[in-house]
């Protein structure tokens, strides 16, 4: 990749195509509301595109298309090896188109073109094939019984699949989706998050050029409204939503008040990274730690946000990740050398700097960063918050930026309690050199993932979600994120049922 320059970027840029309207019955349709938003470049504060939003009107229209391609089996009722060679498709595209999705990614949502080319796109592309080739391997089961009866357990997809995406990762969120619930034979309705729209509505382009059939895949568009439409209708049979926490609690409102579809939630996070007195090479969990809270400007559900070191070596560390921290790059987030680009947008800008403030006013004390840049965009320096106790909000709040808290333990048990003492449970580090303590103290953090002596959220084979308010009722990644798009069904047979005289 070290090919690519800003010139690319830049001319990239310029040929590109905004698209506009919401992706329904396999074309790009007029939405009905007749208003439109803008999407806005968050390095330049520029607007890059008006999209026309849809009315609960034009969710309906997508449903019901969905669902009539559905029951039509022209997609769910494939042979499974037919599914898998056009979503390969599906995902070679993708990666054929990698630059110009990339370049539309970084401009929408800010992220460093780097972070683009080489994670965002590419995994996008490798999830949705790694569900395509794992589902005509998938058998069904049959349930011990005795020679008079067949006990067959077999999972059907389950129709209608609504899926409600957040901002931060708008491709790779949307391939952790698509992937499963179009290789276990749904029909999908997606709905972006209004700021980073673009190439999700690209991706719907490029499926239909693949070979999935018109329909199987739409993309509404529009705010929070549009995400209600769906959570109330009845035709939708589970919404899989990644968001915040507040969201979440709303969905399942939404299930509550139409026909109990199933919800399943994966939501924020306020994880912790525990480092022991033991703990390998200072100098590399410094690194890790400035790459969890500074990758993605640290607007990751899944970034470390609290570190908790054992206050032998704290100093030491805190010192380590200050320096690490300061060799992040931030600039154009279309200059290939950047690592650092601005946050989302405005408003999530303001709230970050409201979190700055309430930290200094709180009494934290500012190890480094802890600004907005004098530039235009919203760029925020990499901040770093030492000796910060539970009661503070910097502590207990996610902040969804580059901001890291340091917290002292006293001991073991006192780390585990200060790692736990938090309503999230995604993710969690730990670092140790004692692989005792690794098994044992691994098993005591409530987290859905816990990485040892690194900062790792797992890969595509590993499931990810949530324990405690961070989410539930499924898991994205490996094979049990089939099961949330997935219903499980008995057949029974009675083999020895009488014959009727005469037949
Ligand atoms: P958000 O505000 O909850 O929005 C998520 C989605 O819900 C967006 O598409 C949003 O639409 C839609 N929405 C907003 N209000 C709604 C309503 N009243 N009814 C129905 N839908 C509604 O979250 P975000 O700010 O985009 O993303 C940040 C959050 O996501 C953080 O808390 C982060 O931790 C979490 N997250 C979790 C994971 C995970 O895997 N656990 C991964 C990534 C992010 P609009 O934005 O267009 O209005
Ligand atoms: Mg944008």
């Amino acid at each position: 990749m070290t090919s690519f320059t800003h010139n690319d970027a830049l001319s990239i840029a310029a040929a590109l195509t905004m698209p506009s309207r919401p992706f329904i019955g396999g074309d790009y349709r007029i939405a009905t509301a007749g208003r439109s938003f803008k999407s806005v470049n968050p390095a330049t504060g520029e607007v890059l595109a008006e999209i026309e939003g849809c009315s609960p009107s034009d969710v309906d229209a997508a449903v019901a298309v969905a669902k009539a391609t559905f029951e039509s089996g022209v997609w769910s009722q494939k042979h499974p090896s037919e599914r898998k060679a056009v979503l390969l498709r599906f995902a070679e595209l993708i990666n054929k188109n990698l630059q110009e999705l990339a370049v539309l990614e970084s401009l929408d949502s800010g992220k460093p073109i780097t972070d683009c080319l080489t994670v965002d796109v590419p995994f996008t592309a490798s999830t949705i094939a790694w569900h395509a080739e794992a589902q005509d391997k998938l058998f069904s089961r049959i349930a011990p019984t005795d020679s008079n009866a067949l006990g067959m357990i077999v999972r059907e997809p389950l129709g209608v699949v609504g899926l409600v995406l957040p901002w931060n990762f708008p491709m790779l969120m949307a391939g952790w989706k698509l992937g499963p619930a179009l290789a276990t034979g749904n029909s999908v309705v997606l709905k972006p998050s209004q700021m980073t729209t673009l190439t999700a509505l690209r991706m719907a382009e490029l499926a239909v050029e693949a070979g999935i059939a018109a329909g199987v895949l739409n993309i509404v568009t529009g705010s929070g409204e549009v995400g209600e439409a769906l959570g109330l209708h009845r035709d939708v049979r589970v919404i899989s939503f990644t968001g915040s926490t507040e969201v979440g609690r709303m969905f399942l409102d939404y299930s509550r008040r139409s026909n109990l579809k199933r919800i399943v939630l994966e939501l924020g996070g306020k994880n912790p990274a525990v480092v022991l007195a033991d703990a390998p090479n200072l100098d590399f969990v410094a690194e890790q730690q400035a790459f969890s809270i500074l990758t993605n400007m640290g607007q990751n559900c899944a970034s470390n946000s609290r570190l908790i070191v054992h206050r032998a070596i704290k100093e030491e560390l805190a010192e380590k990740i200050v320096a690490a921290c300061g060799n992040w790059k931030l600039g154009d987030p279309l200059e290939p050398s950047t690592q650092l680009g601005p946050v989302v947008g405005a408003n999530h800008c303001k709230n970050i700097k409201k979190y700055l403030e309430k930290g200094r006013a709180e009494g934290a004390t500012l190890a480094c960063g802890g600004n907005q840049l004098d530039r235009p965009g919203y760029f925020i320096e990499a901040t770093v918050f030492d000796r910060v106790t539970p009661d503070m909000t910097i502590y207990r709040e996610e902040i969804f930026g580059p901001v890291l808290t340091i917290t002292e333990a006293r001991d073991e048990d006192h780390a585990i309690e200060l790692a736990n003492d938090t309503e999230y449970g995604l993710t969690a580090s730990l670092y140790t050199t004692d692989v005792g303590k690794a098994h044992k103290l691994s098993r005591r953090i409530n987290a859905g993932t816990v990485s040892v002596n690194c900062y790792s959220e797992g890969e595509i084979t590993t499931p990810f979600g949530g324990f405690k308010q961070s989410g539930f009722g499924g898991r994205d990644n490996g094979l049990e994120a089939h099961e949330q798009y997935t219903e499980v069904k008995t057949v029974w047979i009675n083999l020895a049922a009488p014959a009727r005289p005469g037949v």
